[in-house]
């Protein structure tokens, strides 16, 4: 007897051994049409794998990301199955799925316009001539003499590479043969809807050392109505990249003589001091106290941290009368220094302890993508020096301040326990204590979390808090780190009611993460067009003509003094286009267009970005109608989220 034991906790049992899509067909006939492939004790199958003895089942479907991954690198089989037939002369090189769809590497000509419509065409015929994915295990000389006739000399190079012993396996659709671990999907006709999306070259294993070779970018859902929102989400996305918006709104840029290190403007200076100036709001209504601490740090202090013996390699070192400093890669040991200035007590626990630190870490130059992907960023740190009694309200009182700026952003976001793993240090019993304290947070603070059991770092449990933008792209920005390691390593203590030291404990946060990351991703969330106390530029004055320019004037002034950021428009441009350029290009959140009624009423039209609705106000009116939008930090229209 097989007895086989499913998600939902119930099991069935078979006489024999039987194959994983006869179980899926067995249990329904929507689990048999919708499964690709499944995981067996932990381990991914194809659906025809035999399964013979007690396991744990699960079917993965489209829903979940291994399906997705699974159907997009089987999908990247047929493509490369039809570039082959059509320019048999090409070399195959790898084709794995990525984040989103998959690619395929050829050593071949540059692909054009044509040649990729005819690849589309025919793949989509071959998806119908449903082949079946069959997989055989073959020994490393079969495969080597099997790919060598075929002059595939990228995948000789591979199963060459693989390790002594390692199972070699081949999977083969209709005419077409590729080196693969697997799993796939049952045959071809799986795939319903296939698009190619871009192309571009790029060097074998990425050394520019090797040859180059031409890479095909492609897409594929069970559905069209998927595919279509994909494709929408895609040109939504395109136009909101905050390195072209960066650009466009004159935020910020980079040069080749600082590479990964962002160049503000004075835009971008503004944008940037503006989360910072939020950011010290809400930290001081908790009661954090800022500081600062040095760049650059003598190697004994990063020996004392580890940083030295583990971190090494992502450090700037220079070099100062014979002696080794680096510039900081993390602000925490200068925190643990600030710390250890002077004696503290029980009663002044917690401290709560922030700072915007500077850091510098070494980056692939490959790596480095906008702002998303710096060398140099602004960390919004902070470190909390607590008792064992105060982790839980501790942490509470950070998840909570994550909640309002976020909130205040209109992003959600959902919560992540990460668990002791294999390697730790410190006692389990301390474990315990501090895994219960960021649990009872969470379970107190009442929104679904989810926990990554081991996950761990070695020196503490820990909360990630991903944010969703608008566009339902996820990224990690918020930790609640807590730290067993340091406060061993820098003798961190405090003095208890008995007069004794205890060591103290200590946790790191950031939500933003890093500013730089952080104004990246909001870049991209508003599409440009941000709230009011966010805007850079909030209002442009545009007189009709140059007759109003006197009183145009002294609207703009009298702005600017109330503290309102005020662009004057006084090119001799058509009216219509100053306001589409203000709107459209530069997202300004309010024009206020002068003209004879306005100079004569003292009433004016102010203009709402991306909307046709105006009101009529006067000035003072105006001033306070926009100070109350700043003050209360309105998200525009469609950000609406509760707080
Ligand atoms: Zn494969
Ligand atoms: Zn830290």
């Amino acid at each position: 007897m097989i007895n086989l034991k499913f998600p939902d906790g119930s099991e069935r049992k078979y006489p024999e051994p039987l194959t994983a899509i006869e179980v899926a067909k067995d249990i329904g006939s929507d689990v048999g049409r919708s499964a690709l492939c499944v995981d067996i004790d932990g381990e991914m199958f194809d659906l025809r794998h035999e399964i013979d003895r007690d396991s744990n089942i699960r079917f993965i479907d489209f829903s979940d990301e291994k399906g997705k991954e699974i159907y997009w690198h089987s999908t990247s089989h047929i493509m490369a199955q039809a570039v082959v037939r059509l320019f048999p002369n090409v070399k195959v090189a790898i084709g794995p799925a990525i984040e989103q769809g998959f690619y395929y590497d050829f050593e071949s000509e540059p692909f054009t316009d044509e040649d990729l419509l005819k690849i589309e065409k025919e793949v989509k015929k071959i998806t119908k001539e449903n082949h079946r994915f069959e997989r055989k295990e073959v020994s490393r000389e079969e495969a080597i003499e099997m790919f060598s006739s075929k002059g595939e000399i990228y995948k000789v190079e591979l199963i060459e590479a693989l390790p002594e012993g390692e199972t070699i396996s081949v999977y083969t659709n209709g005419e077409f043969s590729d080196l693969c671990r697997g799993p796939h999907l049952m045959s071809s006709s799986v795939v319903k809807k296939f698009k190619i999306l871009s192309t571009s070259g790029a060097y074998w294993r990425g050394d520019s050392n090797n040859a180059m070779l031409q890479r095909i970018y492609g897409i594929s859902f069970p559905t069209q109505e998927e595919m279509d929102l994909f494709l929408k989400i895609r040109e939504e996305a395109e136009k909101r990249d905050h390195r072209k918006l960066g650009r466009e709104l004159d935020l910020f840029s980079f040069h080749p003589e600082a590479p990964g290190i962002p160049f503000y403007h004075h835009k971008g200076v503004i944008l940037k001091q503006l989360l910072i100036d939020y950011w010290r709001y809400e930290h001081d209504i908790d009661g954090y106290r800022e500081i600062q601490t040095p760049q650059l740090m003598t190697k004994s202090l990063w020996e004392t941290s580890g940083h030295w013996m583990n971190y090494k390699e992502n450090m700037f070192v220079t070099e100062m009368e014979g002696s080794e400093n680096a510039l900081k890669p993390m602000n925490c040991p200068g925190g643990m220094l600030w710390y250890k200035s002077k004696l503290h007590s029980y009663r002044e626990l917690p401290i709560r302890v922030s700072e915007l630190g500077h850091v510098h870490r070494k980056e692939f130059s490959g790596a480095l993508t906008g702002l998303f992907r710096v060398i140099a960023f602004t960390q919004d740190d902070a470190h909390i020096f607590m008792r064992a009694d105060q982790i839980k309200d501790e942490i509470l009182g950070v998840i909570r301040l994550t909640h309002r700026i976020y909130k205040t952003f209109g992003l959600d976001y959902s919560l992540a326990l990460s668990t002791r793993g294999e390697k730790y240090i410190g006692r389990p019993e301390d474990w315990d204590i501090a895994t219960k304290g960021l649990k009872d947070a969470l379970d107190e603070y009442g929104q679904e979390y989810v926990i990554h059991e081991g996950d761990a770092a070695f020196y503490g449990p820990k909360i990630d808090i991903y944010v969703k933008n608008a566009l339902g792209k996820a990224w990690q920005c918020g930790t609640v780190q807590l730290d067993m390691n340091l406060p061993e390593r820098f003798d961190l203590n405090y003095i208890d009611e008995s007069s004794e030291k205890k060591r103290v404990i200590m946790i790191h946060r950031a939500l933003y993460g890093s500013i730089e990351r952080f104004l990246g991703i909001i870049l991209e969330h508003f599409g440009g067009f941000f709230p009011m106390w966010l805007a850079p530029v909030q209002i442009s004055i545009i007189p009709v003509s140059d007759k109003y320019n006197d009183f145009a004037t002294e609207v703009h002034s009298r702005l600017i003094k109330e503290g309102f950021r005020v662009e004057y428009d006084d090119r001799s441009e058509k009216v219509g286009y100053k306001i589409r350029e203000a709107d459209g290009v530069k997202k300004i959140p309010y024009m206020l267009v002068i003209g004879e009624k306005e100079r004569d009423t003292g009433k004016f039209t102010v203009r709402r970005h991306k909307s046709n609705d105006t009101f009529e106000l006067e000035i003072d009116e105006i001033i306070l109608k926009l100070r109350e939008e700043c003050k209360e930090r309105i998200l525009p229209e469609g950000y609406k989220v509760e707080l």
